[in-house]
């Protein structure tokens, strides 16, 4: 079944001038053709869906999500009172947001009994709507750690690796491990370490041997400086905060991340609107020395993406492009920056680059279509009207 998806302008998601009066043909869940009326005819069996002046660009990636939580203050409480099938419905219902939110893939980086696999395989099987999910399952951390509530607590070397082969058989994509301490788990010490770079260098070569790229949560720099010389494929959140107070950027960190290629995944959570106040409060609050310091390890060349950390309190599934906003409006991204970094540079960290993250023929169907130009005003992300995951519409 040949669709032509008709619009305004196309962003790529790679970073190429819009093509103006923009035309995408779908066969089946690939695109065909990308291009301008002018330039590509619809075929006279295709069914057009016509967009009126929408902007077309590739369904968003967000790399860091929670399904199983419910994005309210409670929603670390309220895991405990949850059997495993309630925690399913509670994902379900999280996915079906994201994907109307225009996230057509996710990464989940942790989970409760690896629920998020089941959701997967649903999702996959076409039995629910969600986006394409890369799932980490349970998280890995210390004993009192991190997420501990959810996950597999490992505190030596030798506990750590059979945590790796525990969650693989499991059958994760990808490995979560929390390599400082968290908000979420108050008695955790966010700033400081929570395993020494050896720890993390054998947890990554184990990982790498399985075929399992790690995710590791770092807040504060003292465990961001682990995961540089561990080498964990993605580093999330990455905030520089000190050992004891306020915050410290490590250049050796940066660069190593440089040298090896490693990815920020830096989470934007919130309520995200992009209001003026909202701007102001944000800069002067603790985020603001934050923020400045994320701009600066953008500017250093540290390939980085845009996430949400959706399920954290008032970070709602269905509002990923409010990080993007925030990201442009607070953190140095440029509005097409922002676009790449929440796409295809998105789907290259993902390893999913052949695949999704870009508008060319042979990807797979997944388009956002938002009302008005994200180049020139980014919250237009948020004005959603139209999302197509494997060339079927949902919004
Ligand atoms: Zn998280």
């Amino acid at each position: 079944m040949l669709k032509a998806i008709t619009g305004g302008s196309i962003i790529n998601g790679k970073g190429a001038a819009p093509i103006p009066d923009g035309l995408i043909l779908v066969d089946g869940n690939r695109i065909q053709a990308v291009g301008s009326r002018d330039s590509l005819s619809i075929p006279r069996d295709a069914e057009v869906v016509d967009l009126g002046t929408a902007t077309l660009l590739p369904g968003l990636i967000d790399t860091h999500v929670h399904l199983v939580m419910n994005a309210r203050e409670d929603c670390v409480a309220s895991l405990a009172h949850k059997s495993a099938v309630e925690s399913v419905v509670e994902a379900a219902g999280n996915a079906r947001r994201a994907l109307r939110g225009g996230v057509t893939t996710v990464r989940d980086c942790a989970d409760v009994f690896g629920v998020t696999l089941t959701l997967k395989r649903a999702i996959d099987g076409g039995h629910l709507d969600g986006p394409r999910i890369l799932a980490c399952g349970l998280p890995i951390t210390t004993t009192a750690g991190h997420l501990n509530y959810m996950g597999i607590s490992a505190d030596s070397t030798e506990e750590v690796l059979k945590a790796v082969r525990t969650v693989v058989s499991m059958g994760v994509d990808w490995v979560k491990v929390c390599a400082t301490g968290g908000g979420l788990t108050s008695d955790s010490n966010v700033r400081r370490a929570q395993y020494s770079a050896e720890t993390l260098t054998a947890l990554v070569q184990d990982a790498h041997r399985l075929g399992r790229k790690v995710a590791a949560h770092a807040h504060g720099t003292e465990g961001i400086r682990n995961c540089a010389i561990a080498g964990t494929d993605s580093i999330e959140h990455c905030s520089w905060m000190g050992e004891e107070e306020g915050h410290r950027y490590d250049e050796a960190a940066v660069d190593l991340m440089l040298k090896k290629g490693l990815y920020v995944s830096h989470t934007i959570t919130g309520p995200r609107t992009g209001s003026s106040e909202e701007v102001d409060d944000l800069m002067n609050s603790e985020y603001g020395e934050r923020y400045a310091l994320l701009r600066r390890t953008l500017e250093e060349g540290v390939r980085m993406v845009i996430s949400s950390d959706a399920g954290v309190p008032d970070t709602r599934f269905e509002d990923f492009g409010g990080s993007l906003v925030i990201a442009v409006k607070c953190c140095g991204f440029s509005p097409m920056g922002a676009i790449i970094a929440s796409t295809s540079r998105a789907a290259e960290m993902l390893g999913m680059d052949d695949r999704v993250g870009t508008l060319e023929p042979g990807r797979f169907a997944d388009i956002l279509a938002v009302d008005g130009d994200p180049l020139q005003d980014i919250s237009a992300i948020r004005r959603i009207v139209g999302v197509f995951k494997d060339g079927r519409r949902f919004v």
